[in-house]
């Protein structure tokens, strides 16, 4: 594992110098899969308050199943990223994943050797239709985050359907071999080819477009 020096500044004003990873290989030291996957990763505790603070930096996994890199590029960046206005993406990863969220959640899909196209295109499913014109400004802030498999489904958690709420869906595994099967095909069609193109596969591509 590769750590750079950052300067982090607490909610208490102290400022301290913690390290950070910038580089790991998955393969070789599995346990990174699992303190990204319980959030501590990138984690540090203040010296000064003993608050524990998440800040985001760029972050490249390697040896990831399926994908070889994926490369966090932090939220405070998704902007200058969409506009490919960030210059620390070289080379270009298999992956990229924009906040640790979704890095999170990728190293879960891999983990689980599924693809994430597939699970992309089963959030579109979950987040079109007529229960999202109920939702709040009108369903533009509803996300849905992978939370892998219980008894046969794949559990999604469901952000912003309803005010500080969080809802939760299961979908079979027999609609997620079905969205497998066809999937090159899908990916020839609107609106699959626009959040499923590597390396950015995400149903929040969409999302951004909407703005
Ligand atoms: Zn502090």
């Amino acid at each position: 594992m590769t750590v750079v020096t950052h300067r982090i500044a607490c909610f208490c004003e102290t400022t301290f110098d913690a390290e950070i990873p910038s580089v790991a290989d998955l393969s070789h030291d599995p346990e990174v899969g699992e303190l990204i996957l319980d959030g501590s990763f990138m984690s540090v505790t203040c010296p000064a308050c003993g608050k524990r603070l998440s800040p985001e930096f760029p972050f490249r996994l390697t040896g990831v199943a399926a994908v070889g890199d994926i490369f966090l590029v932090p939220e405070a960046d998704r902007a200058a990223f969409a506009r490919g206005r960030v210059d620390y993406l070289n080379p270009m990863p298999g992956r990229v994943a924009v906040g640790y969220p979704e890095l999170a959640e990728k190293v879960l899909i891999f983990g689980l050797g599924l693809d994430d196209r597939v699970i992309e295109i089963m959030k579109y499913y979950l987040l079109t239709g007529p229960a999202m014109a109920e939702a709040p400004h009108g369903g533009r802030d509803v996300a849905a985050f992978y939370k892998g498999i219980e008894a046969d489904r794949h559990v999604f958690n469901i952000h912003g359907m309803k005010e500080g709420e969080v809802g939760v869906a299961r979908l079979a595994q027999e609609f997620y071999s079905r969205v497998a099967s066809d999937i090159d095909r899908r990916l020839q069609e609107e609106p699959f080819c626009d959040f499923c193109v590597a390396p950015w596969v995400s149903l929040k591509r969409m999302a951004g477009q909407q703005e």
